[in-house]
């Protein structure tokens, strides 16, 4: 009778190949070997560089020698005391590797000192994305690998034009700049605080020429780029519903990629009203917070499109489970996205990995030459598209020397502090 330990001494005796165990023994051979790097969080450390608002940088340290790199914004200020204060003493001595459990450790420590939003979570943010850095340093890998691979090798990118005005002599010219650059999608702003048609410094309710200044803004825009580029409008969550709905009505014509925050964050029955108003993809997120805060917008189908800030979110990971939130109800994300090449390639690994990504926002073209030198890589932005790194972690490194021109005076760089 031909047992199984018998067949496979055959087929070794016939073909000249290996017995079971010998099999499994060559098959570990040529694969790689388990070998997990073991490594200790030594210390936290930060910069704080003014850019497009205040970005706070952390670098996070360990046993042997690897640095993890990460970057916070918008609700940024105030987060280096936190970062090297509750968050650095839960970190040191523990292994990087663990990321999510940190984050959750880290998080929940802070339940009582505002661990659901701002800049707790801000910093919390900050730290999340150097320990990707410092795991994927350490397994060789790059981010988006951890994050479950890449659907895509190339990130789209919008331009936050900050050119929307048809009196500005200036405008066509930049507008062509951007044009030449090759991005196939632009945001403008509608909101104006200095507007003189506005009747009130305080109320937000536009007046009707506030409105047709709106339309003629993105009308003027709208007509300067061919159709295939995609225009996007951003209200900065400044305004009352009924202005949110008109504007949103009356842009309708455009076919806008996305009005983005007609009306405030806190109230997301109104976000959903006027989203139930209108043709026009009503997008938002960008000042919420964790999975947490995008549960109720997604439960009560208040935004078409979802814009986390990644760097302000809860991180890599964290936004990518907001992503797959958002996909479960057919929504796309489009991240909003205004820091330096270090934060915009850390977005570019989530982008990479979701199914659901739309486009990411760039916020610097008016500081290119900070821009071009804050990374030894140099310019990462290709004809609007964002190629993700395959190298190791994030896959980019900061140049000191012109990062640190935009150093925030007074503040330490990356010093070590008690
Ligand atoms: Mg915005």
């Amino acid at each position: 009778m031909t047992t199984r330990r018998s067949f496979l001494a055959g087929l070794g005796a016939a073909g000249g190949v290996l017995s079971l165990p010998g099999l499994a023994r060559a098959i570990q051979e040529t694969s790689s070997p388990y070998r997990r790097p073991k490594l200790k969080i030594t210390d936290v450390r930060t910069a704080q560089v003014m850019a497009h608002g205040h970005q706070v940088h952390v670098r996070i340290y360990t046993d042997q020698g690897l640095i993890g790199q990460g970057e916070a914004t918008d609700a940024a200020v105030g987060t280096p005391p936190l970062m090297q204060g509750p968050l650095k003493r839960l970190l040191v001595g523990q292994d990087p590797l663990n990321v999510d459990n940190l984050f959750e450790r880290l998080r929940t420590q802070g339940i009582f000192a505002g661990a659901q939003a701002g800049q707790y979570v801000t910093a919390l943010t900050g730290i999340e994305i150097a320990l990707w850095d410092l795991a994927g340093k350490a397994l060789g890998l790059p981010v988006y690998q951890l994050l479950g691979g890449k659907m895509r090798d190339k990130i789209r990118v919008y331009c936050d034009s900050q050119t929307e005005d048809p009196d500005d002599p200036q405008a066509k010219e930049k507008l062509g700049g951007i044009r030449d650059m090759g991005f196939t999608a632009v945001k403008i702003d509608v909101d104006e605080r200095d507007d003189p048609n506005r009747w009130d410094a305080v109320n937000w309710t536009a007046s009707n020429a506030e409105i047709d200044k709106m339309i003629r803004k993105i009308a003027f825009v709208r007509e300067f780029f061919p159709k295939r580029v995609d225009l996007a409008v951003d209200m900065h969550g400044r305004y009352d519903m009924t202005t949110g709905k008109r504007v949103a009505k009356e842009a309708e014509a455009f076919k806008l990629l996305f009005l983005e925050e007609p009306v405030p964050p806190e109230n997301v029955d109104a976000m959903r009203d006027i989203r139930e108003s209108t043709s026009t993809p009503i997008c938002c997120g960008e000042n919420l917070y964790l999975r947490h805060g995008f549960r109720e917008l997604l439960e009560k189908r208040a935004a078409d499109i979802i814009m986390p800030d990644i760097q302000k979110c809860g991180g890599l990971l964290e936004s990518r489970k907001i992503a797959d939130m958002a996909h479960t109800y057919y929504v796309p994300f489009a991240p909003h996205c205004v820091v330096s090449p270090i934060g915009t390639m850390a977005s570019a690994h989530v982008c990479a990995a979701v199914p659901n990504f739309l486009v990411l926002e760039w916020h610097w073209i008016q500081r290119l030459p900070l821009w071009k030198s804050f990374v030894k890589e140099g310019e990462i932005i290709e004809k609007g598209w964002i190629t993700v790194s395959d190298r190791p972690g994030l896959g980019v490194e900061m140049n000191e020397e012109g990062a640190r021109r935009a150093q925030i005076k007074g503040t330490p760089w990356f010093e070590p502090t008690a």
